[in-house]
């Protein structure tokens, strides 16, 4: 699970407050954000790039005011997740499903559907915003230069090619109704359709830094050298999935400094910081998840206390340390610690245990892993914070030390709720927490917490590479295509 959702399925566009109790998550991805910049957690598909950067350009084209323009991109989107859906015959083609499919899906399943109707936003809409899911992409397609601040056409948006690859759109989206026997030999408008075309090639090259009409040049090439990263991990290894097994090369073991290739990466230890930093995020989340859940309504905090202590061995925190497995290989390189806990049983222990890995881990990485890693001492919830409490309690017994956690984690949610509050229209307060504290000690649940990993937009990323073409998913898992060679070099 990820903390923004399933993941091809209408992406929602809305982060909701209360998400992030313990507000642990925003190192991790802020530096998401910088290594992959034009691609988010919510852009999965290469085609909708070159869907809006062609609306762009056909609504300046012909003089359109906002509205018909926001008429037209909405238009554009359901006609293209009609012909996915016909291509596919209603499954999910090997990159998902087309934005607004499930909305979409009992006119898609009737073989007609009427494009006004359809096409509309909002309450009862495909989809929220009036934008379409262009709202959810323009940030990306400001990033590579696909559209203006004004959403006219960017400085990359290539009007005469998208007209050749994709201009029967514009005709599908003016029509009143979609016909799925109409929609059957468009198969080449198709979501999954886009590498090896005009558009797919177009895109490519934007991405892989080697059409230069991207406006930041230096996120072109961080995002460049993110991909030949990437590319370079799946040409070695047997890849299913690019978030776990792209992931667990970048954070553990000696590939990244003995492939020479790799090994001059000007991201690649950033990338290492970044994962093994998300596997602490996800056990605090974990960790903070299993005590507020199992509050029933009204929970004493010594219960809550005494709860966390049972799961937990006897004996002093610096006896807990010293049964866990090493963190570093003789060689010097991270072992997968993480992993091998995260396969136990599921628990405070386990998540304790990757906690107290990340801690060591402190002391053992260094440069750009370590400065990405690592956090400030002085910042609750950083694992080097969490080493210097380890420290500092090392002779506690674990009780006294979950009675000490419990109560920092407490009182960090309420802080984080407070600050998030906010007064409703009618005048009453709005609290995000999950978790209220009352006098005297007493806790009680207003909702289940969740939990899960951050999105480090690996996957999204893979996904986007494989719909224009640079990455290729088959049977045996994820392969770099000639295309991909070319423009990576
Ligand atoms: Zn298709």
């Amino acid at each position: 699970m990820t903390v923004e959702g399933p993941a091809w399925s209408s992406p929602g566009l809305r982060v909701g407050v209360g998400r992030y109790p313990l507000a642990v998550e925003q190192p991790v991805m802020s530096k998401a954000a910088r290594l992959v910049p034009g691609v988010t957690t919510v852009t999965p598909h290469a085609r909708y790039f070159a869907v809006h950067g062609l609306v762009a350009a056909e609504a300046r084209a012909q003089g359109l005011d906002r509205e018909r323009t926001q008429d037209l991109v909405r238009r554009a989107e359901v006609a293209l997740a009609a012909v996915s859906f016909v291509h596919h015959g209603g499954h999910d083609s090997t990159i998902g499903r087309a934005h607004g499919t499930d909305a979409l899906i009992s006119w898609l399943k009737s073989g007609m559907v009427p494009l006004a109707e359809a096409s509309r936003a909002g309450r009862g809409g495909y989809v929220g915003s009036a934008w379409g899911f262009s709202a959810a992409y323009f940030g990306s397609e400001l990033t590579i230069g696909v559209l203006a601040p004004d959403r006219a056409p960017g400085p990359a948006c290539e009007e005469p090619l998208l007209r050749r690859s994709l201009g029967e759109l514009l005709e599908l989206a003016r029509r009143e109704q979609l016909q799925a026997d109409d929609l059957a030999g468009h198969h080449d408008l198709c979501i999954c359709a886009g590498a090896g075309t005009e558009d797919g090639d177009w895109l490519a090259g934007l991405l892989c830094g080697t059409d230069t009409r991207a406006p930041d040049t230096e996120a072109t090439q961080r995002r460049r050298a993110t991909i030949q990263l990437v590319a370079r991990i799946i040409d070695t290894h047997k890849i299913g999935t690019v978030t776990g097994d792209v992931g667990n090369i970048l954070a553990f073991g000696s590939f990244l400094t003995e492939d020479q290739i790799t090994a001059r990466s000007p991201v690649a230890g950033e990338w290492r910081g970044l994962v093994l930093r998300n596997h602490t995020v996800s056990a605090w989340r974990r960790l903070w998840a299993w005590l507020v859940n199992g509050v029933s309504e009204l929970t004493h905090v010594d219960d809550m206390v005494a709860a966390l202590a049972d799961q937990l061995p006897v004996g002093t925190v610096e006896s807990f340390l010293a049964t866990l497995p090493p963190t570093m290989s003789a060689a010097g390189e991270p072992t997968n610690a993480e992993v091998l806990l995260g396969a136990g049983s599921d628990g405070p222990q386990q998540d304790l245990a990757i906690l107290a890995a990340g801690a060591a881990r402190t002391r053992e990485l260094t440069g750009p892993a370590l400065q990405v890693f690592a956090g400030r001492p002085d910042q609750e919830l950083t694992p080097s914070w969490f080493s210097a409490l380890l420290h500092a309690q090392r002779s506690s017994p674990m009780a006294d030390f979950a009675c000490r956690l419990v109560q920092l984690l407490v009182a960090r949610s309420e802080r984080v709720a407070f600050m998030k509050t906010r007064r409703n229209a009618d005048g009453t307060l709005w609290f995000p927490g999950r978790l209220r504290s009352l006098d005297g000690g007493w806790l009680y649940r207003t909702g289940k917490e969740r939990r899960g990993s951050v999105n480090l937009r690996l996957d999204r990323l893979g996904n986007v590479l494989v719909g224009a073409g640079v990455l290729a998913a088959g049977p045996e898992g994820l392969s770099v295509t000639e295309k991909g060679r070319a423009l990576l070099g």
